[in-house]
């Protein structure tokens, strides 16, 4: 098990859950802009919100919003190391630095002891853009094994300093890569992970990737917390990043839903079924948790998914059959199955 540290309230590594953090895409120098984006994401599950600091006037902005919110906050610093020092002060509750451009172990050195002093988690971040130059030469590229050297290397460089209050974090926008670099890293630390694609690309790319490369790393047991990357509205990366947890039993979802994907023996509209009765229970507030709802085309498999669900309804030749707990309550025509579902789990039967 990974060690634990806090970032503010939020705890991460050590057997906590996986928390959920993104990245606000305002001017950092703009603090309306900042103070709405960060309710925005509270709003949709945020839990840590990272904002750029990469001058000092967006340093002022950070001291000012983070008298503004109870968020945990996170400064994201390259190159100038009295940014780093400047936002540990204005009450960061963690730092993310990539050690190898803040320019000197000793610049290094004068973030690590005001982070200690503060008593908060530094994020070491490599990136298979930034690489140090003798790793890449040394592997004859951006290898796996050069990303692994090179996070571990930078966690020993503060280690060696005497802080572990730390978090790692290895980012290449190649699954492939990315996996295997975590697996070499995750065997020889025991500092807890921020996990993720970088640079995972436009809404409908990035989300396969960072599935493939976020699910593929939860269920093989690394990842403390997680960001989903998207050319998007931040808001849409904590929505993802909640459904990849969801998806893989990390958290419960408000409900599940099983449908086909029909076929040639299909006779009803399944498609607009099974998205209406999903929006009708995304918009029910007493729900039960974690039930789930088979919407199924026909009785080759129809009975039989909904009777592992608590509810389903299962297409025929223009009507529908209506299941509760395993058993057939009632047949309806096809226009009346979505009313006849949603009553019934209403109904509770
Ligand atoms: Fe086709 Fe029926 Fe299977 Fe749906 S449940 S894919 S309609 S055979």
């Amino acid at each position: 098990m990974s060690k634990r540290v806090m970032v503010r309230d939020v705890a991460v590594g050590g057997g906590a859950p996986v928390s959920i953090q993104s990245m606000t895409n305002v001017d950092s120098r703009d603090e309306k802009g900042l103070i709405e984006q960060i309710a925005r994401l509270k709003d949709a599950g945020c839990e840590i919100i990272r904002i750029a600091v990469p001058d000092q006037e967006s340093l002022d902005v950070f001291g000012s919003i983070r008298n503004k919110t109870d968020m945990p906050l996170v400064a994201d610093i390259h190159f100038d190391y009295r940014l780093a020092i400047g936002s540990i002060k204005a009450g960061a509750d963690k730092i993310r630095i990539n050690p190898g451009n803040i320019g000197s172990p000793e610049r290094v050195k004068a973030v690590v002891d005001v982070a200690k002093e503060h008593g908060i988690p530094i994020r070491v971040g490599v990136n298979s853009g930034s690489l140090e130059k003798d790793i890449v030469a040394k592997n004859n590229g951006v290898t796996a094994e050069g990303l692994a050297e090179s996070a571990l290397r930078n966690l020993k460089l503060i280690e060696d300093m005497g802080y572990d209050d730390l978090v790692v974090s290895i980012k290449s926008s190649n699954v492939a890569m990315n996996y295997q670099a975590h697996q070499i890293a995750a065997a020889k630390t025991e500092h807890p992970f921020h996990i993720g694609i970088t640079e995972a690309g436009t809404v409908r790319r990035g989300k396969v990737k960072s599935a493939a490369g976020v699910g593929a790393l939860l269920l093989s047991g690394i990842g403390d917390t997680i960001r989903v990357s998207l050319t998007a509205d931040p808001c849409e990366e904590v929505y993802f990043a909640k459904e990849i947890l969801e998806a893989i039993g990390l958290r419960k979802s408000k409900f599940d839903i099983v449908s086909c994907p029909t076929c040639g023996r299909t006779r009803i509209d399944l498609e607009s079924l099974a998205s209406d009765v999903e929006n009708r229970l995304a918009a029910m507030d007493d729900l039960p948790e974690g039930l789930k709802i088979a919407v199924m085309g026909c009785v080759v498999n129809g009975p039989g998914e909904a009777a592992e669900a608590d509810y389903g309804a299962c297409g025929g030749d223009g009507k529908g059959v209506i299941i509760a707990q395993g058993k057939v309550i009632k047949t309806v025509d096809e226009k009346d199955i979505a009313d006849e579902l949603i009553k019934t789990i209403r109904e509770g039967k």
